[in-house]
Order: C-alpha cells, then sequence, then structure tokens
C-alpha cells in the first residue's frame, strides 16, 4: 500500500500524568504514516481522492491540542481515529507520538507509543422472529450506519426462512449486511450486542437458536481465523446455513472463506446439493 509520511510534526501540549506536565506543558512529536492508494490522486493529479498532508498537519496538532488525555496510548488513539474518520480514502494509519522531555528522572533520548489502526472488512448475519421483524432490522442497520466507527454499510435483501435447529416455531426475516469498521473483533462483538439489547433482545431469559427479536452475528472478519471463548471466526456453522449463504452470495458471491477455501457462491451450491 502506498504511503503519505509526515515525520515529528512538533506539537506543544499539556498532557501527562504529573501535575508539572499538566501547567508547564511540553513538546510531542508526532511521526504519521497514512496508508492508501495515492495512484487516483497522482493520476489526476489531486483532483481524485486527495489527502491534503499540510491539512492533515493542521489536523493532528488541532487534535493533540483540542484533547485532555493523560496517556501517549490515548493520545495516539485520538489521532488515529480522527484521521481515519476525517479522509475517507485511508485504509489504515500508523501513528507515534514521542515525549522526549517525559519527567523520568533518568538520561534518556525519549519515549513513546506507536499504534497501528485501520478499517476492516465485515460481513454480519441478522435475524429476527419475535416482533416487528422488518422494522427491528432496519433500525439495527441504521444504527450500525450511524456509529462513527462503522462505514460503507451494505444490506441484502430481507429473506423470510424457516427456524432453524428446531427451537423456535415462528419464521424468521433474515439478511447479510457488509460493513467496514475501525472497531477490533471484540468491540464489534460488543457493539452489535448493545444493537440486540436496545431492541429488547434478553439473553438470560433465552433458548439457543429460539426466538429472538435481533440476532447479529459476525460472519467473517478480513479473513481472520480467531477463536476465544466469546468469539469464533469465521461463524461456525455458516456452511450449514442456506439463511446465512443465501442472502451473503447476493452482497459478496466471490468472497472465499478463509479455512474451507470456497467463495459463498460455492458453499451455497455445495449446500443446496446436499440438501437435494
Ligand atoms: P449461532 O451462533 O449458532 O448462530 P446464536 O446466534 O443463537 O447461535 P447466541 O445466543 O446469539 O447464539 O450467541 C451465543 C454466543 O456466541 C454469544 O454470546 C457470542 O459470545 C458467541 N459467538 C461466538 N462467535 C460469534 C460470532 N462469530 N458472532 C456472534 N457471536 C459469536
Ligand atoms: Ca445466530
Ligand atoms: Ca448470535
Amino acid at each position: 500500500m502506498d504511503e503519505i509520511r509526515i515525520e515529528n510534526l512538533e506539537v506543544f501540549a499539556y498532557h501527562g500524568m504529573f501535575p508539572e506536565e499538566q501547567k508547564n506543558g511540553q513538546s510531542f512529536f508526532v511521526n504519521a504514516v497514512l496508508f492508501m492508494d495515492t495512484r487516483q490522486t497522482g493520476k489526476t493529479d489531486g483532483a481524485k481522492n486527495f489527502v491534503d498532508y499540510g491539512e492533515a498537519c493542521h489536523k493532528i496538532t488541532e487534535v493533540i491540542q483540542g484533547c485532555q488525555v493523560l496517556t501517549l496510548e490515548a493520545l495516539t488513539e485520538e489521532i488515529a481515529t480522527f484521521l481515519l474518520r476525517y479522509y475517507p480514502p485511508l485504509a489504515s494509519v500508523s501513528i507515534e507520538v514521542r515525549k522526549p522531555k517525559a519527567p523520568i528522572g533518568l538520561p534518556f533520548e525519549s519515549v513513546s507509543v506507536k499504534i497501528f489502526r485501520g478499517w476492516h472488512q465485515v460481513y454480519l448475519s441478522v435475524g429476527s422472529n419475535l416482533g416487528e421483524r422488518e422494522k427491528t432490522i432496519g433500525a439495527a442497520i441504521e444504527e450500525l450506519e450511524e456509529n462513527p466507527d462503522v462505514r460503507n454499510v451494505k444490506a441484502s435483501h430481507f429473506l423470510e426462512t424457516e427456524p432453524y435447529g428446531g427451537v423456535a416455531k415462528e419464521s424468521f426475516i433474515n439478511a447479510a449486511i457488509a460493513l467496514e469498521t475501525m472497531l477490533s473483533p471484540l468491540e464489534l462483538l460488543d457493539l452489535l450486542h448493545e444493537i440486540e439489547r436496545n431492541h429488547g433482545r434478553n439473553r438470560e431469559k433465552e433458548q439457543r437458536w429460539g426466538s429472538r427479536t435481533l440476532d447479529l452475528d459476525i460472519l467473517f472478519y478480513d479473513k481472520l481465523v480467531y477463536e476465544d471463548e466469546r468469539l469464533i471466526l469465521p461463524h461456525v456453522d455458516m456452511e450449514n446455513r442456506a439463511f446465512v449463504l443465501e442472502p451473503l452470495r447476493e452482497i459478496a458471491p466471490n468472497y472465499r472463506h478463509p479455512l474451507l477455501g470456497r467463495t459463498i457462491t460455492q458453499l451455497s451450491e455445495d449446500l443446496k446439493k446436499r440438501e437435494a
């Protein structure tokens, strides 16, 4: 990926754990790498997809002087989040902030924190079989669209399907959603659970595969293969569920499952053959 680099931008500010840092202030030095495809900008000489590094320097200065934080970790996070939201052409950023005058009381050259943040391609599966099903799913999609850490939300058509797993009685409305997010996988899971709760879902009172007002599952997060007690990626069992594959096929027919090595279209055809 192409890079725009800003090196050692100096900003005077008052962040730090110690009262003297907050009172007297000190210089912070920023190294920012903006990852994007600059080809369009280059070929049109700035007419398309332009990220102005001069403006970016001023914006970074404003972010540093405008926020109130104690740690370099929070400061780098503020800068990365701002840049990713403000400049749509950016795919990711690396932000390093140095504090050479940190009050450590020992001889040293500098301390710094460096982070890497970016947008990730995600596919979700959504279902509802209680209450006003279409309305709930529509509202959940809107909540995702309005979240500043989410962009480029696209939903498939809604599909009516019979319950899976023999627990629920009422039929479901299902859909698939594509989006980009700068949240980590677990942060995204938390957001989805929060949206489920906003729509009346109460996990304590229900059975797996039972009726629910809203179910949001993460199918893919980039090509990540991940497993812990809260989250498994890609979503297990998706290759056996027509109500997941059919809507997903509409928005991501050629997306390849990182473990099964098959595209969504192929998985959906495989399943049809197995069920025939
Ligand atoms: P299934 O996951 O088989 O579709 P379900 O959606 O009915 O079943 P839930 O009761 O909604 O299951 O979720 C149970 C737990 O599954 C969640 O609390 C979550 O921690 C975990 N989980 C693991 N992997 C994922 C994933 N990829 N997306 C969403 N939740 C997941
Ligand atoms: Ca589910
Ligand atoms: Ca779920």
